[in-house]
């Protein structure tokens, strides 16, 4: 029995309407009136104000499919694509809700049913978390479920403070919360890692894949929580994660929809091994930066449009350490069309405008990419176990090049960059620019990055927001 990606979104569904939710469409990648957060980072964030009591819906059970973006924010993967088997920017997220109807008990025995009886998958090798003092879930594992006790562990304040547990989860630094109980995959001895709340725990061994969140409180600025109007369930389980345990596979970037799209980036980039990590990354990126586009997110030097050319750019760059010289991203986004447009209409609609941002995208980018990459290159020459902060700086602001794709390519090398350095020729040059009177015309030159030309200029836009972006991530 071996489940499609469009298999496993339809049986979770079907599921979750046999038992009385509502499907419920997936919301957009930008949030609709909330400035507390950059991306739909989970499948609750339409649902937000029904958490709080502010919003009501006819239906008080709901299931989704929902696009989520982790770049930017609170939830950040943006590092981890391309080092882990499980992490992606972009990726789809399966969830259920109540709104104040069933709770925990409900959540994790139809949990547990979809997991072992319907994806069939085997019960010995899943592990479930709690969080450490909620005793209510431990028992519900240990006694209803039954699972064996020491296949059930309890996760306190691990991180230091009050609710900085893993098995805490928050949407943002405020909004609903509560304790959670999450669900694991063990892929095997022949996988270093090690079980959740063991030293190493971040390996791919044991891997998580679904989160029942009990949401109980509305947590304010000052850190203290308030009861919500009713105890609500959001659940959320990463279908690229589900697809590579039924599909037989260890990493997410094996099944069927990365394959195909690994392999289109290999082709593109004249690749022939396709284990290469880049192509991961590649891969990756073209989905997050395609949906980005598809709802209205275009490359600029501010906010969303900033984390957007972050990506682009990055995947460019991966690009150009395979050997391309010229643009081939954008020539990706009829391979993900072919992937995704089946279930995201939006991107078939949409092909032609996402392939030719995309491409004014690229095509900028390659006008500096490899004079700064010889810069980065001389400044490394000497054997430098830092880059400096000046250089990092005169790449981004010269050549386009931003903080953290300048840090990625460091890290590849093992080196690292002065980011404090790279800071402080920023604000040096901010400081400049003012006394120069520039910065009024700076911000007149505010713009959405559609068809402009690469000039120096533009990365003197609004630099403390640019500051204020990597401090967040
Ligand atoms: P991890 O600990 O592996 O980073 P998480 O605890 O940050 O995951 P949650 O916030 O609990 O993830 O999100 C719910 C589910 O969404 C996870 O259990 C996982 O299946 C999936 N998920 C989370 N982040 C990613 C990602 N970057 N790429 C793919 N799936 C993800
Ligand atoms: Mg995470
Ligand atoms: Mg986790
Ligand atoms: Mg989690």
């Amino acid at each position: 029995l071996t489940f499609s990606v469009a298999d496993i979104r339809k049986t979770f569904l079907d599921f979750f309407a046999a038992k009385g939710h509502t499907v419920v469409a997936s919301s957009p990648l930008v949030p609709g009136n909330d400035p507390t957060l950059m991306f739909t980072n989970s499948g609750m964030v339409q649902f937000k104000d029904v958490f709080l009591g502010s919003d009501k819906r006819p239906y008080v059970r709901a299931a989704s499919v929902q696009t989520c973006l982790r770049a930017g924010g609170k939830h950040n993967d943006l590092e981890n694509v391309g080092y882990t088997a499980r992490h992606h920017t972009f990726f789809e997220m399966l969830g259920n809700w109540s709104f104040g109807d069933y709770f925990k008990r409900e959540s994790i025995h139809w949990g547990w049913e979809l997991l072992t009886q319907v994806y069939k998958l085997p019960a010995e090798r899943l592990l479930a978390t709690v969080y450490a003092e909620d005793d209510e879930a431990y028992d519900i594992w240990t006694k209803e479920i039954g699972l064996p006790p020491e296949r059930v562990i309890r996760i306190g304040d691990n991180k230091g403070g009050r609710y900085k547990s893993d098995n805490f989860w928050m949407m943002a630094d405020t909004g609903p919360c509560g304790p959670c109980s999450e669900v694991f995959y063990d892929h095997g001895e022949h996988i270093p890692g090690g079980p959740p709340g063991s030293p190493d725990e971040d390996g791919d061994r044991f891997i998580e894949i679904w989160n029942h969140v009990f949401m109980q409180f509305d947590m304010k600025e000052d850190g203290s929580v308030v009861p919500l109007p009713a105890p609500c369930v959001d659940t959320g389980m990463g279908l690229e994660r589900l697809a590579a345990i039924l599909q037989h596979v260890h990493s997410n970037y094996e099944i069927d929809l990365f394959d195909a799209l690994i392999k289109a980036a290999a082709r593109e980039t004249h690749i022939s091994d396709l284990a290469n990590p880049s192509l991961k990354v590649i891969a990756d990126h073209i989905r997050a930066t395609a949906f980005l586009v598809a709802d209205g997110v275009i490359p600029s030097n501010e906010g969303r449009g900033y984390v957007q050319r972050r990506i682009v750019r990055r995947a460019i760059r991966h690009g150009y350490k395979l050997g391309c010289k010229t643009p081939f991203f954008h020539k990706l986004v009829k391979d993900l069309v072919q992937q995704m447009g089946e279930a995201y209409p939006k991107l078939r609609e949409q092909q032609e405008r996402i392939t030719e941002v995309l491409r004014v995208e690229e095509e900028r980018f390659f006008e500096t990419l490899a004079h700064g990459m010889e810069i980065l290159d001389s400044a490394l020459a000497g054997g430098a176990k830092t880059l400096p902060g000046d250089v990092a700086f005169k790449l981004h602001d010269t050549y386009g090049f931003p903080l953290d794709l300048t840090c990625d390519v460091c890290r590849e090398r093992g080196l690292g960059v002065d980011e404090a350095g790279f800071t402080a020729a920023m604000e040096l040059q901010k400081s400049a620019a003012r006394a120069a009177g520039k910065f009024k015309m700076d911000r007149a030159l505010d713009y959405s990055g559609t068809a402009n030309q690469f000039t120096g200029y533009e990365h003197l836009t609004s630099t403390a927001k640019i500051v204020a972006l990597y401090a967040d991530g």
